[in-house]
């Protein structure tokens, strides 16, 4: 199996322990404490932390070193079965995801686009920005990136399959893929490397796909001139260094991203995961806080990068008068095409009078 590259000496003299520091979810404002109860959990000795953790991500991007915070928060999980999540959905989860050898391919080429596990994007995918490419897909169990196993404490289910999971996709040809789930964009460029697993593909973020695809088809941008909320994502957390192409996609296309509390580090994940480990009272009460936010600071639009978020959080953003919308469907709407993925508003009167005056379909 491979082992997490973590780095103990780097812990020993960090003086900022931001991982616990900055966490949202527990109070460690106390940095001798937050370095006592981090120590413990290095030695594997037992810890408030493993509990108490929702599953985030979020100390991955805290952590100014590099050193994995969460990869080794989610090792000692599983050491001592400590599970964020009931047995039951753990073994669902393990189970429906399981690599069988069922290819589900288009006409892949050399760089092909990777809809990971999400139907959703069967909707996502159309129009102008994938002319040429959005034939050549890969989608399914055989190339899904299996980082949701950070969720469950399952790190050995990811360090046994995403081995065979990489050499899936090599042997499809791929020189390049195009991750329309940034899960398994930070797979393959945070996850993978700190378990010394190789990848012998390039791994492209859509949003960077999409920011070059928008500046080749400038002239049919219109500017959308709205506010937008952004709803970043857990596993936006293991890829930081992409978030400025929600800046640069927002500018081309006029877009302004509200400056708002729960945005970029301080961002609060859907909480649908939070709902699973934590219970519906957490969850309920952190979506709220969440659109409560957007609202306040006058978003019209909510646009989400995940689809997971998009299902988990859409109809709740709506009933609150703001647009629900995926990144790929706005980048759309600016080049004057539909959206494609549509919410169902029947029996949403109250809602549907609200949006009348919106592009909502
Ligand atoms: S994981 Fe990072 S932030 Fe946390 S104590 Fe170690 S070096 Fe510091
Ligand atoms: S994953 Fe999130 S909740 Fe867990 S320790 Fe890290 S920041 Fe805190």
């Amino acid at each position: 199996m491979p082992e997490l590259k973590f780095d103990k000496t780097k812990c020993a003299e960090c003086k900022a322990i931001s991982c616990l520091v900055k966490c949202q979810y527990m109070d460690f404002k106390d940095r001798d404490r937050a370095k006592k109860e981090w120590q413990k959990v290095i030695n594997g000795d037992n810890s408030s932390v493993l509990e108490a953790c929702t599953t985030c991500y979020a100390c991955e991007e805290y952590c100014p070193f590099g050193n994995h915070p969460f990869y080794m928060l989610v090792e000692r999980q599983e050491e001592k079965g400590i599970l964020p999540a009931p047995r039951p959905i753990i073994k669902m989860w393990i189970n429906q995801c399981q690599p069988v050898g069922r290819f589900i391919v288009g006409k892949v080429e050399e760089k092909a686009l990777s809809y990971c596990f999400l139907p959703q994007f069967n909707t996502l995918v159309k129009g102008k920005l994938f002319d040429g490419i959005a034939l050549s897909v890969i989608f399914g169990q055989e190339f899904f990136c299996n980082a949701v196993y950070l969720h469950y404490a399952k790190a050995s289910v990811i360090k046994d399959r995403l081995p065979k999971i990489v050499e899936n996709i090599k042997s499809q040809g791929i020189k390049e893929l195009v991750c329309l789930h940034d899960e398994c964009y930070g797979t393959f460029t945070s996850l993978a490397p700190a378990y010394g697993i190789d990848i012998p593909f390039k791994p492209i973020h859509y949003y960077e796909y999409m920011y070059n695809r928008l500046k080749e088809l400038k002239d049919l941008i219109k500017p959308l001139n709205i506010k937008a909320a952004y709803q970043r994502n857990c596993s936006a957390r293991l890829c930081p260094e992409t978030d400025h192409y929600v800046d640069d996609i927002f500018g081309l296309i006029g877009v302004e991203r509200v400056k708002r509390e729960y945005d970029r580090d301080n961002a609060l994940c859907c909480a649908e995961t939070i709902r699973m480990a934590k219970g519906p009272a957490m969850a309920d009460d952190l979506q709220k806080k969440n659109i409560d936010d957007m609202v306040k600071f006058g978003a019209k639009y909510c646009v989400f990068n995940c689809p997971a978020c998009y299902d988990s959080l859409a109809e709740k953003v709506a009933k609150a008068g703001i647009d629900p919308i995926h990144m790929i469907d706005l980048c759309r709407l600016a080049l004057g095409e539909e959206r494609g993925q549509k919410l169902h508003l029947e029996g949403m009167p109250v809602l549907r009078a609200a949006m009348e005056d919106r592009q909502y379909e």
